[in-house]
């Protein structure tokens, strides 16, 4: 589904990531952990399409992420990204438009199981509510892959609970695969199958859990030792 080949990106200040390479298979749930500042951000929007790499090489269903291929990728950037001035129902109806593949039913099927008011503006929405509409207009185009830059970050627990219950599901639904970041691993814990430690720009480990994990180790241990020995 993603393939990375020592791929590094470049800003004016410098290097933010370096001969990263790894792969997230398709049907896997792969977490991408690091501190702030490691590169996750950056990392995301190479694969979605928004930056290009300065080096190397990425392949996302088969090939750059660009063209009809974006059509496939759904993409939930940092803070719930949503219009604060549009309704609920304004964005379905943008979505709906601006997407080729758009499921009109299943997005105002998922809209009303979530209680959303059609006619609530976004900025009267909770963070929780704000969240799980960017969530709904990301997989009301049916991507096969979706990627989310830590959506629960600005979540009070109970809302990081649902969230990540109500991105399970979808999945399981979908099909879909999944690529989520969080600087937190026991975000990740809970679902993730497949894992990308991320440490100062290079990626200092990546592959299945149950490879990583061998011998019963502890995830958050395993993921500080792979960051001490990045300092
Ligand atoms: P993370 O998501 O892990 O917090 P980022 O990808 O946002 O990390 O940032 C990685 C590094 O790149 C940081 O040092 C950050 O300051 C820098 N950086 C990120 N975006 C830009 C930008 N648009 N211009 C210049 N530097 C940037």
């Amino acid at each position: 589904m993603i393939e990375a080949r020592d791929v590094g990106r470049r800003y004016r200040g410098g290097w933010a990531l370096r001969g990263c390479t790894w792969e997230v298979p398709a049907g896997r749930m792969a977490g991408l952990v690091g501190p702030n500042g490691a590169g996750k951000s950056t990392l995301l929007q190479l694969t979605v399409g928004l930056l290009r790499p300065t080096e190397g090489e990425l392949r996302v269903l088969g090939g750059p992420p660009a063209g009809p291929r974006l059509a496939r990728i759904g993409f939930v950037g940092q803070d719930a990204p949503v219009h604060r001035s549009l309704t609920v129902a304004e964005h379905l109806r943008l979505g709906s438009r601006l997407n080729r593949t758009w499921d009109r039913a299943w997005a105002r099927r998922r809209i009303d199981e979530l209680g959303l008011d059609p006619h609530r503006r976004a900025a009267r929405l909770s963070g929780g509510q704000r969240a799980q509409l960017a969530l709904t207009l990301a997989l009301a185009k049916r991507p096969d892959l979706l990627v989310l830059d830590e959506p629960v970050a600005a979540l009070d627990p109970l809302a990081r609970r649902e969230f990540l219950d109500s991105l399970a599901q979808a999945r399981a639904d979908s099909g879909a695969t999944v690529l989520m970041s969080s600087h937190l691993v026991s975000d990740l814990a809970r679902d993730c199958d497949h894992l990308i430690v991320l440490g100062r720009g290079r990626v200092r480990a990546a592959g299945p859990l149950t490879d990583l994990l061998a011998g019963g180790r502890d995830l958050e241990a395993y993921v500080l030792e792979q960051l001490e020995e990045a300092r």
